[in-house]
């Protein structure tokens, strides 16, 4: 027996603690342990590593992160009424799941953690977006974590690792691509999930690269992609026209056709342009 055959079905504990899914924090919950574990195994191998969770709800994945082996979990939940849930399963796995009961959005949750560091999370969707650009976007890269195992709503999942040309690709995709690895992992269907949602999810991985992929100041990269895609239908040298009025020289030197839209253009070219944009 291991510390998770010990804990009784999530249906029990939901039941026992009266965890009625509440959609003002986007409660979709996982259920299937089997689910929760293959989850946890596309984030990579956990031993020696600190666990991020977001929204550990009554503790599906949660279980699974533990025992796949992660060194410890710190799990920040929102809902004070899945707190005394998460407490049985930090005394079944003895000293290794911190519970951290607050708002994500407002706690500095890195110095809970000790390097290396995955973020692992079924997060609330109505946060998600955000929590993602706050991970993408920290004082100083490398950041404090290595990967990002998330689950996002399918097309969500389909904006951060579109590619330029696609459909979906757009402000996400470039921030996303600039400095991590970023790729589905795997598609589920509604049913996954108690209350089932709307539409499909996915879970997408995202690996930190140690540089990134391209040299650009983040903060004209991110206000240029911001302005690009912003009025992603007209032409760059329309959109980007407030940046300088010299934009169609910049453009052409960072080789962009002043004529082309955002959507065509690929990472590369935008951090080309974020530098030749930092020349005065
Ligand atoms: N991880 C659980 C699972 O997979 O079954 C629950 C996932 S559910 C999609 C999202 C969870 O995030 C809920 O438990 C919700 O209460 C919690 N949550 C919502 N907003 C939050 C926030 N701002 N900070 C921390 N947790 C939040």
């Amino acid at each position: 027996m291991t510390a998770i055959d010990d804990l009784p079905p999530l249906r029990d504990v939901i039941a026992r603690h009266a965890l009625s899914a509440r959609k003002s924090l986007g409660q979709n919950f996982l259920l299937d342990l089997n689910l929760t574990a293959k989850i946890a195994r596309s984030a990579g191998d956990l031993r020696n590593t600190d666990v991020l969770e977001v929204g550990p709800g009554p503790g599906g994945l949660t279980r699974g992160l533990l025992a796949e082996g992660a060194r410890k979990v710190v799990a920040v939940e929102k809902d004070a009424r899945c707190i005394p849930a998460l407490e049985e399963i930090s005394l079944a796995f003895e000293g290794r799941l911190d519970i951290l009961e607050g708002d994500a959005l407002e706690l500095d949750l890195s110095k809970h953690l000790t390097p290396p560091v995955r973020i692992i999370s079924n997060l609330p969707y109505n946060v998600g977006t955000e929590l993602l650009t706050r991970w993408l976007d920290p004082p100083e890269w490398p950041p404090f974590w290595t990967s990002l195992t998330l689950m996002f709503q399918l097309e969500v999942a389909q904006r951060i690792t579109a590619q330029a040309g696609e459909k979906h690709y757009g402000r996400l995709a470039v921030l996303a691509g600039w400095r991590t690895d970023a790729r589905i992992v795997m598609e589920l269907p509604p049913e996954a999930f108690t209350p089932a949602p709307k539409v499909r999810s996915a879970v997408v991985t995202l690996n930190c690269l140690a540089k990134p992929r391209f040299p650009a100041d983040p903060k004209i990269l991110k206000d240029v992609v911001a302005r690009a895609f912003n009025q992603r239908r007209k032409m760059l040298r329309a959109s980007l026209k407030g940046l300088r009025p010299d934009i169609e020289d910049r453009l052409i030197a960072a080789g962009i056709k002043p004529t082309d839209r955002a959507e065509t253009v690929d990472i590369e070219r935008f951090c080309a342009l974020a530098r030749t944009l930092e020349q005065t």
